[in-house]
This record gives structure tokens, C-alpha cells and sequence, in this order.
């Protein structure tokens, strides 16, 4: 791969697998409003160390959520850290540009014992190491890299997280990320043990009715802009109330309405406790993560987020104003 000076070089393999055979004790970071990635991703390795006898615990200040609880050893995942973490413990955040993205509850933590693990493009390499693998498809691929480091044997459950964090993140195999070597490493998973059966069903197939009712108010309110490249809707309290429906059943709204026929970027705005959270995804062709990054926010070329304070109606300006910046 070209690096030019901008590009920060990530850390090898046998950097990090050697850092991670010095540490005894670990705790796995994940990102607010967790995904299948950076929850299974932290899984996978965290259930991979304590094979070699090592000590690991998990950080998650948001709930697992309920489609996610499949994954073994998420009933350790909590928001509380022990009082009696070894000084030298390694903090390994996954799935995340930097550290604030873990939430407010994540305690003060040294840089010195900070490992981060990522594939986004906008990673802030914020880790004493920084594992941060741009060309892979999801954090997850990222640590099968380090497993096969440490020579672990990947059974059926760390299989499984594994390939949770690639269904997750290539949207079941449809996504542009969906390389041939992705398939690969899928089927391989797939003879390790990996339910394929189980994610496909509590990930893509199980919606909840209140989801689904939810679909239909935000579809209701959409709006269709330039020329029918652009469409955002949004959800507020009130829309949760009238549907019983809650956070968790906001998170695919944004991909339906991607899917609209001729549509370049979709746009979500979610207006919930005085603070609105934007989802942003795109077709390919508007870099949302330029656009995002513009407001403070990030994620992927297709994919991205942010978070605005202020008035509906002056998030949906200034969201607007960075997607006509970026080309819309
Ligand atoms: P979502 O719309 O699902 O919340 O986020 C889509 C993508 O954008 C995810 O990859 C997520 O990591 C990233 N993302 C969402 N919100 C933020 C944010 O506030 N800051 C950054 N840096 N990335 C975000
Ligand atoms: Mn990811």
C-alpha cells in the first residue's frame, strides 16, 4: 500500500501479538450505541487471551443490545471497571477513531497502555500502538490477524463474533467491502464453528414489530431533495412513544432509506433527550465521512455519523450545507 506522510503507519502484526503476550490483564473498549463489530471484535480477542490464562474484562457503558446477546461472554460486558486492574492492564479500544467515541463513563487511561485496533479511515492512531488496518472490512478481520499472531485456536465461539463483526460491517455480504478474500475468511469461519445460522437471524431476519412501525412514521415524514438524490427523515420521542419503540429500533431506518431508487445520501436525524444523533449513508459516489467530518463527526466513506446540539431545523441546514460541499 502507498503511504504518503499523512497516512500514520500502523503497527505490524508482530508488534501488537508481542505486546499482547507482555500484558496480563486487558479490558475490551467498545463504542457507544455498539455494533456487531466492535462488540464481537472485542469478544473474539478478549475470548482468545483468556485462552492463553490471561485476565480480561470488557467496557461498554450502552447495554448490550438485544441482537447482539447471542455472542459469548456478553453477560461480562458492563460499564463498571474493577477496583483491582493491575497498573500495566491494556486498554484495547476496537472500532473507533478515538477514545471519546467509548462514551463519558470510560475512565482517565494513559496512553502508555492504550492498544488501538481499527479499519476506519479517520482513526486519530490515539493508542500507544495503533492496529489500525484501513483495507479491512471490519475490526474484527483485524483481530483474526492477531489471533493467528498468537497461534490461539479460534473455536466455534470466537468464530462466531468473528463473523458477526464481518456480516455486521458488510451489511450481510452486500456491501462494496464484500472482497472475495472477506468470503474467504467467512467460509473458514463458517468450518470453525461460526453459527452463520444464529447471526443471520438475530442480526438481519428477527425485527421487532415497534422497529418496523417506527419505519413507517420516519418513511411518512421522509423528504426527497436535489433532484431525488437526496432524502432524509427523522425520528424524535414522541415517534417512540406512539410505536413503543426505542433506540435500538432506529438503527436500520437510515439504510432503508438509502435504498430509495435513484437516491445518492440518505440522512437520519435522531432527536432524542435534547440532543440529535445523524446517521449518514451514501451510494457510493458522496464521501458522507467528508461530510460528517465537516461537523465534528466520522465513520466511512458510506457510512458515517455525528452529533449536533441545537434545533432540529438547524441541523438539517448544516447538514445539508456539508453534503453540497462535498458534491451532492
Ligand atoms: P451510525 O450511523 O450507524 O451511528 O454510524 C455509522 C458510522 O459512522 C459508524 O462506522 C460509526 O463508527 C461512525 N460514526 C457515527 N457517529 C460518529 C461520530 O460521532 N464520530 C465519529 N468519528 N464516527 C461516527
Ligand atoms: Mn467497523
Amino acid at each position: 500500500m502507498i503511504q504518503d506522510a499523512s497516512t500514520p503507519v500502523s503497527a505490524s502484526t508482530e508488534q501488537v501479538v508481542a505486546e499482547l503476550l507482555k500484558r496480563p490483564a486487558f479490558v475490551m473498549v467498545s463504542h457507544v450505541k455498539p455494533d456487531g463489530d466492535t462488540l464481537g471484535a472485542g469478544l473474539a480477542l478478549g475470548l482468545a487471551l483468556k485462552k492463553l490464562g490471561k485476565r480480561v474484562h470488557y467496557f461498554q457503558q450502552d447495554p448490550v443490545p438485544r441482537n447482539l446477546r447471542f455472542m459469548a461472554d456478553t453477560r461480562y460486558v458492563s460499564r463498571d471497571v474493577p477496583a483491582d486492574l493491575p497498573a500495566d492492564t491494556l486498554w484495547v479500544f476496537g472500532d473507533m477513531s478515538s477514545t471519546s467515541r467509548a462514551g463519558e463513563f470510560l475512565p482517565k487511561i494513559d496512553r502508555k497502555n492504550i492498544l488501538d485496533i481499527d479499519h476506519h479511515l479517520g482513526n486519530e492512531h490515539f493508542g500507544e500502538l495503533n492496529y489500525v488496518l484501513t483495507h479491512e472490512c471490519s475490526t474484527g478481520t483485524c483481530v483474526m490477524h492477531l489471533l493467528r499472531g498468537l497461534g490461539v485456536e479460534i473455536d466455534a465461539d470466537i468464530a462466531t463474533c468473528l463473523l458477526t463483526t464481518i456480516m455486521t460491517d458488510t451489511g450481510g455480504f452486500m456491501h462494496s467491502n464484500t472482497t472475495p478474500d472477506v468470503l474467504t475468511l467467512s467460509a473458514e469461519l463458517m468450518r470453525l464453528g461460526a453459527n452463520k445460522e444464529e447471526i443471520t437471524q438475530e442480526i438481519f431476519a428477527n425485527k421487532r414489530l415497534a422497529a418496523l412501525k417506527l419505519l413507517g412514521r420516519a418513511l411518512d415524514e421522509s423528504k426527497v431533495e436535489y433532484d431525488g438524490r437526496y432524502i432524509w427523515s427523522y425520528v424524535d420521542d414522541a415517534m417512540l412513544t406512539a410505536c413503543k419503540a426505542d433506540g435500538e429500533d432506529t438503527e436500520e431506518i437510515v439504510n432503508h432509506l438509502r435504498s430509495v431508487e435513484g437516491i445518492e445520501v440518505a440522512a437520519l436525524f435522531k432527536h432524542f433527550d435534547g440532543e440529535i444523533r445523524v446517521s449518514l449513508r451514501s451510494s457510493g459516489r458522496v464521501n458522507v465521512q467528508a461530510a460528517a467530518a465537516r461537523l465534528g463527526g466520522g465513520g466511512h466513506f458510506r457510512a458515517s455519523g455525528l452529533t449536533f446540539v441545537g434545533p432540529l431545523q438547524d441541523a438539517v441546514v448544516a447538514v445539508d450545507r456539508a453534503l453540497a460541499a462535498e458534491g451532492l
